[in-house]
C-alpha cells in the first residue's frame, strides 16, 4: 500500500528505485564451524575480502576530487588504518585457523569485540570510533560475500537502488554513486553534514531525518524518492510515477536551458556585474571551471598534492601542477592557497606533529607552514615559478592575525632572492590574500587589510568557530545554520571593510554555490563568489533573477534579525 514518509530535503532531485536497506549493525554470516581441511581455503577468502576492501578504499581516494575530497579522505584514512591494523587481522587469523570460525563470523565476532572496547572509552571521540570499525567490518563482509555468490555480486552494484541507512558515511556516498546509486534516504543526520554537501556535488538526491524509514521500508519494495518536496513514496502508484516522469522531462530541459549560459556574463536582474570564481582541487576541475565560463579559480586547494602519496611533493611536482592549472585557466586568475593541513592529516604528507587534543584548534594552515619553513619555501618557490606563465595570487589559510602574513611575505621574499641568484625567472609581484575563518580575523580584519591584498570569507569553517558546532556533527544541525545572524553580521563587516579598503573579497565556503544562499550574499553586498564548478551555471541562473539593489537596500533588516529562522522567513520576503 502506498505510504509516504518525511524528512528534510539534504540534496534535490527525484529517484525512482529499489531499496536497499544498510543496517551495519545486522550480520548475516554463517556460524557453522569450518571443518579441519577447510581453514586454508578460509583464510585465503578472508586475506583476499581485506585485500579488495583495501584496494576500493584507493580507488575511492583516486576518484575523489573536489571540494569535499579532502574531507572524505579523511574518513578514507581511518578507514585505511584500520584495515592494517595488526592486532584486528592477528584476531581475525586466529579466530579461523584456532576457533574454526568461518571468514564472516570472525569479522564480526572481531567486530563485536571493538566495539565493546571503544564503547567502554570514556573519550567520546574514541567512543565514536565504533562507527568506523562497523563501516570498515561491513565493507570487508561484503567483499567476502561479493567473492562468494554471484547473486550478491550482483545485488552490491547499486544500479538501480535507493539506500535506505541511518546515516551513511561520506566515503560510502562516493563509492556508491560510482557504481549506480540513485539516491539516499538516511533516518538521522543533518542536511549540513559533509555526506549531505557530497550528495549535492554528486547530484544524488538525499533525504535526511526520515525517522521510520528502517521500520518502515523493506529491501527491494519500491520507492520514489521525492527530494524536491521532502518526501519518500513508497509503493508508489500510477499517478506518482507520472509526476516523477514530468519532472523528469523538465529536469533534463532545465539541464540544456542551463547549458545555453556556459558563455553569458554573469548579471544581476538590475545589471549589477557579479564574478564568479571556481573552486578546484584536480585537473577536471578545472576544465568544468572552463567549460561553465568561471572568471577564475578563486581557491586551489593544494593538500591533495601532500596527501595523494607517502612523502612531500618535491618543488618540481608542485611546480607541475601549479603550472598546469594556470595554462588549464587560460590567462584568467587563479588563487593559489597556501598549505592548509592539521595535526589530524599532518602525518600522512609525512609531517610529524605531536597529537593534538582538539586538532580543529590546533597548529593547521598557516600555523603549521610557519613551524615547517622549508616545507613551506618548497611551496613558495614552486607558485614563484608557476606564476611566470599567467596571473596568480597567493591565498594563505587560518590566519589569525597579522604577524602570520607579515611572515608569510617575508618567505616569499626571501624566495625570491633566492632563485634570482639561481637565475630563474621570476613574476611580477603576487597579490598575497588571507582566509577569513577565524573569528579573530574576522573581528580585526581592519588590521589583516593592511597586511593583505585580497580576502577569501571561508564560512565553513567561520561558521564552525563563531558558532563552536562541529559541521559534520548532526546532532548540531539547529546551531550550524549559515543564517545564524552572529554569523551574517560578521560576514556583512568584513565585506564592508574590504570595500572601504578597496580591496577584493570573495567567499569560498560551500554556501558561495548554493542557490539558497545567493540572495542572502548578494544583500550582504558580496560580489565575487567562489565555488565548486558543477555549481557556476546554477549560480549565474540564480543571479539573473535577484534585484541587487532591492537586495542590498534590505541588508539592515536582515542583519537586525534576532534568530536564524527569522533571517530565512525575511529573506524569502524579500526576495518574494
Ligand atoms: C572554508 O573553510 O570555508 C573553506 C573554503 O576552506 P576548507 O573548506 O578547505 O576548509
Ligand atoms: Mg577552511
Amino acid at each position: 500500500m502506498r505510504q509516504i514518509l518525511t524528512g528534510t530535503t539534504a540534496a534535490r532531485g527525484m529517484a525512482l528505485g529499489r531499496a536497499r536497506l544498510v543496517q551495519p549493525s545486522r550480520y548475516l554470516v554463517d556460524t557453522r564451524p569450518l571443518g579441519e581441511d577447510e581453514v586454508e581455503e578460509a583464510l585465503a577468502k578472508l586475506h583476499h575480502a581485506l585485500e579488495t576492501a583495501r584496494q576500493e578504499l584507493r580507488e575511492l581516494r583516486g576518484k575523489l576530487h573536489g571540494a569535499l575530497a579532502r574531507e572524505v579522505n579523511e574518513f578514507i584514512d581511518a578507514h585505511s588504518l584500520l584495515l592494517d591494523d595488526p592486532e584486528l587481522l592477528r584476531g581475525l587469523d586466529d579466530l579461523v585457523r584456532i576457533g574454526h570460525y568461518r571468514p564472516g563470523a570472525a569479522l564480526k565476532k572481531q567486530r563485536d569485540r571493538l566495539a565493546a572496547v571503544f564503547e567502554a572509552m570514556d573519550d567520546p571521540y574514541l567512543r565514536s570510533r565504533k562507527e568506523d570499525v562497523d563501516q570498515v567490518i561491513s565493507r570487508v563482509i561484503s567483499a567476502l560475500q561479493r567473492q562468494t555468490s554471484r547473486e550478491e555480486r550482483k545485488l552490491a552494484a547499486r544500479v538501480g537502488e535507493i539506500l535506505i541507512a541511518d546515516t551513511i558515511a561520506p566515503a560510502d556516498m562516493a563509492h556508491l554513486a560510482g557504481s549506480g546509486l540513485l539516491g539516499v534516504v538516511a533516518s538521522s543526520g543533518s542536511p549540513y553534514s559533509h555526506s549531505a554537501i557530497l550528495a549535492r556535488s554528486l547530484d544524488l538526491p538525499m533525504l535526511v531525518g526520515a525517522r521510520d524509514a528502517l521500520s518502515t521500508i523493506h529491501d527491494d519494495d519500491l520507492i520514489l524518492l521525492d527530494a524536491e518536496r521532502g518526501e519518500a513514496v513508497l509503493h508508489p502508484t500510477a499517478q506518482d510515477l507520472a509526476r516523477y516522469r514530468a519532472w523528469q522531462r523538465e529536469a533534463a530541459q532545465e539541464g540544456r536551458r542551463l547549458a545555453t549560459l556556459a558563455n553569458v556574463p554573469t548579471r544581476t536582474r538590475d545589471g549589477a556585474e557579479v564574478r564568479l570564481l571556481a573552486n578546484a582541487e584536480m585537473p577536471p576541475d578545472i576544465a568544468m571551471a572552463r567549460s561553465r565560463g568561471a572568471d577564475g579559480v578563486g581557491l586551489y586547494r593544494t593538500e591533495f598534492l601532500f596527501l595523494r602519496q607517502k612523502g612531500l611533493p618535491t618543488e618540481d611536482e608542485q611546480f607541475i601542477a601549479y603550472r598546469d592549472l594556470v595554462l588549464g585557466m587560460g590567462g584568467l586568475p587563479v588563487t593559489i592557497r597556501t598549505l592548509d593541513l592539521g595535526a589530524d592529516k599532518a602525518d600522512a604528507a609525512g609531517l610529524v606533529l605531536r597529537g593534538e587534543d582538539n586538532p580543529a584548534l590546533g597548529v593547521r594552515g598557516v600555523r603549521l607552514s610557519l613551524r615547517y619553513p622549508a616545507v613551506f619555501t618548497t611551496q613558495i618557490r614552486a607558485i614563484l615559478r608557476a606564476a611566470c606563465y599567467g596571473p596568480v595570487r597567493v591565498l594563505v589559510p587560518m590566519v589569525t592575525q597579522p604577524d602570520e602574513l607579515i611572515a608569510v611575505r617575508t618567505l616569499f621574499k626571501l624566495a625570491r632572492q633566492e632563485l634570482k641568484r639561481e637565475n630563474v625567472d621570476l613574476p611580477e609581484k603576487l597579490a598575497l590574500g588571507a582566509m577569513i575563518e577565524v573569528p579573530a580575523a574576522a573581528i580585526n580584519v581592519r588590521a589583516l587589510l593592511e597586511h593583505a591584498d585580497f580576502l577569501a570569507i571561508g564560512t565553513n569553517d567561520l561558521a564552525q568557530y563563531v558558532l563552536a558546532a562541529d559541521r559534520g556533527n548532526d546532532a548540531l544541525d539547529n546551531i550550524y545554520n549559515p543564517l545564524q545572524p552572529a554569523l551574517l553580521r560578521l560576514l556583512s563587516y568584513v565585506i564592508a571593510e574590504g570595500r572601504r579598503a578597496k580591496k577584493p573579497v570573495s567567499l569560498c565556503g560551500e554556501i558561495g554555490g548554493d542557490v539558497n544562499f545567493t540572495a542572502l550574499l548578494l544583500a550582504l553586498g558580496l560580489n565575487e563568489f567562489s565555488m565548486h564548478p558543477s555549481q557556476l551555471l546554477h549560480v549565474r541562473d540564480r543571479l539573473a533573477t535577484l534585484d541587487r539593489a532591492n537586495l542590498r537596500a534590505n541588508a539592515p533588516r536582515i542583519l537586525r534579525s534576532r534568530t536564524h529562522e527569522e533571517a530565512e522567513a525575511l529573506l524569502s520576503d524579500i526576495v518574494g
